[in-house]
């Protein structure tokens, strides 16, 4: 079978999609194509920088229309056998403008859009695939799975959730497009062992699981080899759900004398010892990003972060002292947050201040569709109206977006007078 992936935008730009990646790994033995037609677009109108860099979901919405015959052209004269989407919320008018583009060809969509019944109904395709989809689609191709009918379409869930057995295949991507010019993706873990209360990400990705080291090593290896490149980004959630796999990994790829470099996020746990740290940054780790989010034990445990802020403090202080950079992600403007609670974060910040390297984030709190704070809204106290979900939410103890921007104005004033401008926020105006 002949099979063209699709990647539609808005999606990241600074490397290839690994979820695409991984389907097109899945599929080896048939004859596939991609097409990545987010970094198509980000290269073919340069006047959409600025909205690839701040997260424009306005223009996706009703915008992006007016690229129509770009879209209907990187299209022309495709036959195919099967096409394949991966899409989410944002690329259903894109996706509405490609699919009659493929007259007779079998389409398949997967991706967040495949998850949203609203939209199934709305868009014409043969199969969605609601979840991952890489150990289901050589099946689907093969006939073997059929789906389940719904509306004018069939609807695969996989019955689980891969094993990472799959190894991604970057080579139909054009590697030299995106903004990440040394790196190539890695994985190696899906979902999370935590479950912070703003946070959807670990639900849809539940169960959290990791692959063996070596099977790690071995891909790294050959993409090294394929793409002389030797800076991997690790895209998990976290890479220190299993810390026997991170020892393991750091213990083979300085026992194999592998020059490679590596970095990804992780979470603050107390098992970041200076001995594990120091392995890792010998083995080549380069920097680290924690989600830490506040440095108020008030807020972390409101949070369900799972630990303290001295845990916070002194994996942050173990990880510089190693050598690996630190980034670190905060949040402000949490339920339940105090006055009292931003003075013990700037204390904190002006006592760690020293072994941070870059703050990446500097958000306010939202609420995200299927969180805890969404689905359980009432016992933080939010008061649920049509504004409940997004930035713009008030609760009962006095919280709103006047009283969260002016603690965050604190936040990124003391931020700034150490030298931490953060690189990235989601407050208006930034
Ligand atoms: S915020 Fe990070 S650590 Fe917390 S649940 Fe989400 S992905 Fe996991």
């Amino acid at each position: 079978m002949n099979i063209l992936l699709i990647q539609l935008p808005p999606w990241g730009i600074e490397t290839i999609p690994l979820g695409l990646a991984y389907v097109a790994g899945a599929l080896k033995g048939h004859d596939v194509d991609v097409l990545d037609a987010n970094i198509a677009l980000f290269h073919h109108a340069p006047e959409l920088r600025e909205v690839y860099l701040s997260q424009n979901t306005v223009f996706w919405e009703k915008e992006v229309l007016k690229y129509k015959r770009f879209f209907i052209d990187i299209c022309k004269d495709k036959k195919y056998d099967y096409v394949g989407f991966n899409a989410n919320r944002f690329s259903l008018p894109i996706l509405e403008i490609m699919l009659p583009c493929f007259p007779g060809t079998i389409k398949i969509v997967g991706g967040p859009a495949a998850q949203d019944q609203n939209a199934r109904q709305k868009i014409k395709a043969d199969y969605f695939v609601v979840g991952e989809a890489e150990e289901i689609i050589a099946n689907i191709i093969d006939g073997s799975e059929q789906g389940v009918a719904e509306y004018n379409h069939k609807v695969v869930i996989p019955k689980k959730k891969p094993d990472l057995t799959v190894i991604p295949d970057f080579s139909k991507f054009p590697l030299s497009l995106y903004t990440d010019t040394k790196g190539i993706p890695i994985s190696f873990s899906r979902g999370c062992i935590r479950k912070c209360a703003f946070c959807s990400d670990w639900a849809t990705t539940s169960p959290y699981r990791s692959r063996n080291a070596e099977s790690v090593i071995i891909e790294m290896k050959e993409n090294s080899k394929i793409f002389g490149r030797k800076v991997f980004s690790a895209t998990d959630l976290l890479i220190n759900g299993n810390i026997p796999f991170l020892d393991n990994f750091s213990g083979s790829l300085i026992d194999q004398k592998l020059k490679f470099s590596w970095s990804g996020q992780a979470t603050i746990r107390q098992e970041m010892t200076q001995p594990l740290l120091e392995k890792m940054r010998f083995s080549g780790c380069t920097f680290l990003s924690y989600g830490v989010e506040s440095l108020s034990d008030n807020v972390l445990s409101l949070m369900s972060k799972g630990y303290s802020s001295k845990t916070a403090k002194q994996v942050i202080k173990n990880t510089r002292e190693a050598g690996i950079e630190v980034g670190v992600n905060i949040v402000v403007g949490f339920p339940g947050e105090s006055d009292a609670d931003i003075e013990e974060t700037l204390t904190g910040l002006s006592e760690i201040g020293q072994y941070i390297d870059t703050i990446n984030s500097l958000n306010l709190c939202t609420i995200n569709a299927g969180s805890v704070l969404d689905i359980k809204s009432s016992e933080f106290g939010i008061i649920s109206g049509k504004n409940k979900l997004g930035m713009e939410w008030e609760d009962r103890h006095g919280s709103n977006i006047g009283v969260r921007l002016r603690r965050y104005g604190r936040i990124m004033k003391a931020a700034k007078a150490l030298g931490l401008s953060p690189r990235w926020s989601n407050a208006p105006g930034f």
